[in-house]
C-alpha cells in the first residue's frame, strides 16, 4: 500500500487514521479511531473490525480548521462563489466550518437570510456554514439590524459584520456592542475610517507614491481600532477585529488586552505574506482592502499572531469573476481567494520560519476562532470523545507552485503560480471524509 492510500474495507461508518501525529499529544505517532462522529479512540494499535483504514505516515492531524471570515457570495453573485463551490474549496484547504459574512445580495440583515445560508451549507455538505449577520440594515450603516432574531433563529447567529464596509458612526458601535453583549454575541468590525480612504487604492507609503496610486493610510484603520477598543470596555462587551493589516493596530490590540479588555482580532494569510510591493506590475489579483502593507507591518503581524496578541487566521476569502478582477488597477474589485491555501501559507510564513508550531497552529486556526465564533462541536483538540472533524496535512510535501484552478469558482488567488510547502491530504467532518488524497471526497 503507498503512503496515505486509503483501504475499503466492509461498509462500516468508522475509520482508522495509523501512524499520524498530534502536534502537541507528545509528538510521536498514534492512531486515531473514528466512529459515528466521533473520535472514539487514541492510541497506539487502537484497533476496530471493519473500519476503513487511511494510513498517515507522515501526516499530522489538526482539528478541523475554522475560518471567521469567509465571502460565500451566495446569494446574489453566483457568478463569483456559490456555498457549494466555496465550501468545497474550504474543505480542500482543511475547513470544517466557516463563518459566511453578511454581504450577500440581499444582505444577511434578517432571520430569513440567514437561514437560507445555514440551510445552504448543510445541503452541499462539504463543511459547516455558519452565517455572519449584518450590523446594520443593508449595511447601510444607519440602522441596527434584527440582531436578536438573527440570534434566535436556527442559524443561531453570534458574529454580526457590516464586513466590506466599517461601522464607522460611534454611537451605531457602542448600540450594537451593547445589544450583543445580552446574548454573548461578537462585533466584528471592519476597521477602516471612510473619510480618510475616499478613492484609496494601496497603502499610502513609498509604494502607492512611486505608482501614483491614491494612499490608503495605517491611521484609517488603526484610529477605528483604538475607538473601537475603548467602546468595547467602555460597554464591557465583545469586539473582534477583522483583517488586521498594520504593525500600529497590533499594538493597539496588544495594550488593549493587557488591560484585560474583551477584544480578539485576526490576521489573513496573504496580510502575512504579501507586501505592497507586489503592486509595482498593477496586477489587481493584489489588490485588496485592507490592502498589502509594508515588510515591517508583515513582520509585527506574525510577531503579533506568535505571542497571541492576534488571536487566530482569517482567509478573507473573497472570490469576484474575471471580469471585476481583470480590468485596471483602478477600476478592479478588492479581494482575493484564499481558502485552498491558507494553511500552506501559514506554513510557510509561520511554521517554517519558526514563529509557531504545529500545535500554535492548531489553535490559531482551530480553536481560538472556533472560540471566537462561539461554535460548539468545532475547534476542539484532538483526544477521545471529541468531534471527529479534522484535517489530515503533509508539512514534508515539498514546495509545489500553487495552481490557479481550484473548487472556488473564482481565480483571484494572489498566490497563484507561487511555490508553498505542504499539502491538505484529508478533511473529515463529524466523522465522514468530505476530502481524501487531495480531493474531494
Ligand atoms: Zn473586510
Amino acid at each position: 500500500m503507498t503512503a496515505h492510500q486509503v483501504t475499503a474495507h466492509q461498509n462500516s461508518g468508522s475509520w482508522l487514521i495509523r501512524g499520524v501525529t498530534i502536534p502537541g499529544s507528545g509528538e510521536q505517532a498514534t492512531d486515531i479511531l473514528l466512529g459515528d462522529g466521533s473520535v472514539t479512540a487514541v492510541g497506539p494499535a487502537a484497533s476496530q473490525p471493519g473500519a476503513r483504514l487511511l494510513d498517515a505516515g507522515g501526516l499530522i492531524a489538526l482539528p478541523g480548521l475554522v475560518d471567521l471570515h469567509t465571502h460565500l457570495r451566495e446569494p446574489g453573485r453566483e457568478d463569483a462563489e456559490t456555498v457549494a463551490t466555496g465550501t468545497a474549496a474550504a474543505a480542500l484547504g482543511g475547513y470544517t466550518t466557516v463563518h459566511a459574512m453578511a454581504n450577500t445580495d440581499p444582505v444577511a440583515d434578517t432571520a430569513g437570510v440567514v437561514e437560507q445560508v445555514w440551510r445552504l451549507g448543510r445541503a452541499a455538505g462539504h463543511c459547516d456554514v455558519q452565517p455572519v449577520g449584518a450590523v446594520t440594515v443593508g449595511l447601510n450603516g444607519a440602522r441596527l439590524a434584527e440582531l436578536g432574531t438573527m440570534a434566535d433563529s436556527a442559524a443561531r447567529v453570534r458574529v454580526f459584520s457590516d464586513d466590506g464596509r466599517c461601522v464607522s458612526d460611534p454611537l451605531l458601535m457602542r448600540r450594537a456592542l451593547e445589544y450583543v453583549k445580552a446574548f454573548g454575541g461578537v462585533i466584528a468590525q471592519h476597521a477602516q475610517d471612510p473619510r480618510l480612504t475616499e478613492g484609496a487604492q494601496l497603502n499610502e507609503g513609498e509604494m502607492s507614491a512611486r505608482l501614483g496610486l491614491a494612499g490608503w493610510p495605517a491611521v484609517a484603520e488603526e484610529a477605528i481600532i483604538a475607538r473601537d477598543c475603548l467602546l468595547a470596555a467602555h460597554v464591557g462587551s465583545a469586539l473582534h477585529v477583522c483583517h488586521v493589516s498594520t504593525a500600529g493596530s497590533a499594538e493597539i490590540i496588544r495594550w488593549a488586552k493587557s488591560k484585560g479588555w474583551p477584544v480578539t482580532a485576526e490576521v489573513t494569510p496573504h496580510h502575512l505574506l504579501l507586501t505592497d510591493e507586489l503592486a509595482a506590475g498593477y496586477d489587481p489579483v493584489f489588490k485588496v482592502n485592507p490592502p498589502l502593507r509594508t515588510a515591517t507591518d508583515v513582520a509585527e503581524l506574525r510577531r503579533a499572531l506568535a505571542d497571541g496578541t492576534i488571536d487566530c487566521v482569517a482567509t478573507d476569502h473573497a472570490p469576484h469573476p474575471v471580469e471585476a478582477k481583470e480590468t485596471e488597477w483602478a477600476e478592479a474589485a478588492f479581494g482575493m481567494t484564499g481558502l485552498e491555501t491558507a494553511l500552506r501559507v501559514v506554513q510557510r510564513a509561520m511554521v517554517d520560519t519558526g514563529l509557531l508550531d504545529w500545535a500554535g497552529v492548531a489553535d490559531r486556526m482551530s480553536v481560538r476562532p472556533a472560540r471566537i465564533g462561539r461554535l460548539t462541536g468545532h475547534g476542539t483538540p484532538l483526544a477521545a470523545g471529541a468531534p471527529a472533524s479534522l484535517t489530515l496535512y503533509d508539512p514534508a510535501a515539498p514546495a509545489q507552485a500553487v495552481t490557479p484552478a481550484g473548487a472556488s469558482k473564482s481565480r483571484n488567488n494572489p498566490f497563484a503560480g507561487m511555490e508553498l510547502p505542504g499539502r491538505v491530504v484529508a478533511t473529515f467532518l463529524r466523522g465522514v471524509p468530505t476530502v481524501l488524497d487531495g480531493k474531494l471526497a
